[in-house]
């Protein structure tokens, strides 16, 4: 690991958000522009590098000098005059210092320690509330972006280490980021913001990739290539980690990877209580190329299918064929077993379906889900043909998301019955019997889940979402974190609730949040009444086991005390206490 002098150990403290220990380099990737490489000098390079940053600020200014002038001729004076700022920027002695400074006393190449400067005044502006200043960070992006141009005119590239593992620092990432990202060298990532409950999280959780979120510090302060451990059990960043804290780290690495094999071993495993009573444990899924981390895990089916990358993540949503195509893979990769195919759920913390013209002033509260589906008939019918044409193929399901109503239930059965006719008249194959289920994840269908129930075949809990609207908190907001709690009375009676709609009504009902991969929790969910437990692949065979530790009779006694608790930590350690005591080793 890249150790330049003998700096002190520091430890950053963040959310946990994906299990797991990575050890190596940092590499920082702060928002604004794209960072340059970045690479260690000799003591005896840095009067070299101060050069190379003398140079490309001054073809920069006479660039930006060039430009004032053409504008000018072209327009008039004073038509130049945001160059000129621009050159003042670049002649800021506070600039120039700081990064004459940086390259010393970081021993980095140039561009590197210009473009960390610059990112540490980008943040502090960034942070502004007078929104016109903060406007302003455009043009020292701007300026920043020319003057790491104008380095490459002299550059002498070197090998940087970001082709080797390293441990992804970066202010916030996108789902799309993370689905993007280069898996083979990626060992963790940390981000300033984010939360366990975001999409991130739950598909850094998925490929079983480290993760810290909500760091305490600024990531802009922490140096590429500083050696670093990330733990992602206890949400810890330390950087420069002294040889005792990497022994421990080695030693606890160790023991959780003879925990996983073990696991692994027995992931086939029927999934059933000490007194008998049958738990299917499903997989959650939102990527093609998860499929075989599904049908690896020991999962049942897939409780799951998020559609969204598959229609959203490309410039433009994929035909009805293309659709029944991944459809079709998917139900014959998990057959005998089943798939639950969610249908587009656009809108809040996922992708957009359309560039909305106006930002929406509640996007949580807005058009997303169903909603969205519903008011893009043409879209939503492609999408229900191509999944009932898969359902030819193996055993498919098909779930609505953010249901609030019967309405919406009806609206959409409509639609299927009348896809079904189209299908038939064209003579192509389909399940006739395809069961039709429902997200439950608004409040008004938990409360409801009595009237919603003849109308469908089986519910599916989303907790993430349950949660977020059951007690007024963004699940991805860190400044409510602390108020999104899944263990809340209300949440839990609602749970509840739905469980015993479906048992009345005769439909089964799964929990396909992140609360079912929580095995702190599982005592309390199969002790409310949950027969499916649909989790990340990764989490999967933990979950198997515990259920396998269970005594059911226990967890329903357990169950019917939580509903008297008022207090939410009160409810967490009853579940807990059990968790403990049946299998406290699988604890992270
Ligand atoms: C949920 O809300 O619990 C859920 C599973 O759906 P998503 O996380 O995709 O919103
Ligand atoms: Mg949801």
């Amino acid at each position: 690991m890249a150790t330049s002098a003998n700096p002190a150990e520091i430890i950053h403290e963040g959310i946990p958000a994906s299990p797991g220990i990575a050890i190596g380099p940092v590499h920082v990737n702060a928002r604004g522009f794209v960072a340059p490489e970045v690479f260690e000098i000799a003591p005896s390079e840095i009067p070299h590098e101060q050069g190379r940053f003398h140079l490309a600020v001054d073809l920069t200014k006479r660039q930006l000098a060039e430009l004032r002038h053409r504008l000018e001729h072209l327009a008039g004076d004073n038509q130049g005059d945001i160059f000129e700022a621009h050159i003042m920027m670049l002649e800021d002695p506070a600039v120039l210092d700081r990064v004459n400074h940086a390259i010393a006393e970081r021993c980095q190449n140039a561009e590197y320690a210009f473009y960390a400067v610059m990112q540490t005044f980008l943040e502090g502006m960034r942070r502004i509330p007078d929104p016109y200043l903060r406007e302003r960070t455009v043009d020292i992006e701007d300026v920043s972006q020319r003057v790491l141009k104008n380095f490459q005119a002299d550059s002498d590239p070197r090998p940087l280490g970001l082709d080797e593992s390293h441990i992804l620092i970066a202010y916030d990432l996108t789902p799309s980021d993370t689905a993007c990202m280069d898996r083979r060298q990626l060992l963790g990532f940390a981000t300033e913001q984010g939360s366990v409950n975001s999409h991130t999280a739950i598909l850094a959780r998925a490929f079983g990739i480290p993760a810290v979120v909500g760091l305490s510090c600024s990531v802009i302060n922490i140096t590429t290539l500083s050696a670093a451990i990330l733990d992602g059990y206890a949400g810890k960043l330390i950087l420069h980690p002294s040889l005792g804290t990497l022994e421990h780290y080695r030693k606890l690495h160790a023991e959780k990877e003879i925990i996983r094999s073990g696991l692994d071993a027995n992931r086939e495993a029927p999934t059933e209580t000490l007194d008998g009573h049958s738990i299917t444990v499903s997989a959650n899924m939102e990527l093609l190329e998860e499929i075989e981390l599904v049908t690896h895990s020991g999962a049942k089916g897939i409780g799951l299918y998020r559609t969204e990358f598959l229609l959203l993540d490309g410039s433009e949503i994929p035909s009805e064929a293309v659709q029944a195509e991944a459809y079709t893979r998917i139900a014959r990769a998990v057959a005998p077993y089943s798939v639950i195919i969610r249908t587009l759920d656009a809108g809040g913390d996922k992708l957009p379906i359309e560039p909305l013209t106006e930002p929406e002033p509640n996007p949580f509260l807005g058009w997303r889900g169903i909603r969205v589906s519903l008011a893009r008939p043409a879209m939503f019918r492609e999408q229900l043909r191509a999944i009932l044409r898969a359902s030819a193929a193996g055993k498919v399901s098909v779930m609505f998301p953010l249901v609030s109503g019967l309405s919406e239930i009806e609206r959409a059965r409509d639609l299927i019955r009348r896809c079904m006719d189209e299908l038939d008249c064209e003579g192509i194959p389909f399940d006739h019997q395809l069961p039709v289920g429902i997200m439950i994840e608004v409040p008004s269908a938990a409360v409801c889940a009595d009237l919603l129930a003849p109308q469908v075949d089986f519910f599916s809990i989303g907790t993430n979402d349950l949660i977020q609207y059951t007690v007024a908190a963004d699940r991805v907001n860190p400044h409510v974190a602390d108020l999104y709690r899944p263990t809340h009375p209300a949440v839990i009676r609602l749970i509840k609730r739905t469980i015993d709609a479906g048992i009345d009504h005769g439909i089964r009902t799964g929990i396909c949040g992140e609360m079912a991969g929580d095995i702190r929790l599982t005592p309390l969910l199969i002790g409310l009444g949950a027969k499916e437990l649909s989790v990340g692949p990764q989490q999967v065979s933990r979950v198997g086991q515990a259920i396998r530790s269970l005594n059911h009779a226990e967890c329903a006694a357990m169950a019917t005390a939580v509903l008297r608790q008022t207090r939410s930590y009160d409810i967490l350690n009853l579940a807990l206490d059990i968790a403990r005591n049946s299998y406290g080793y699988l604890l992270d």
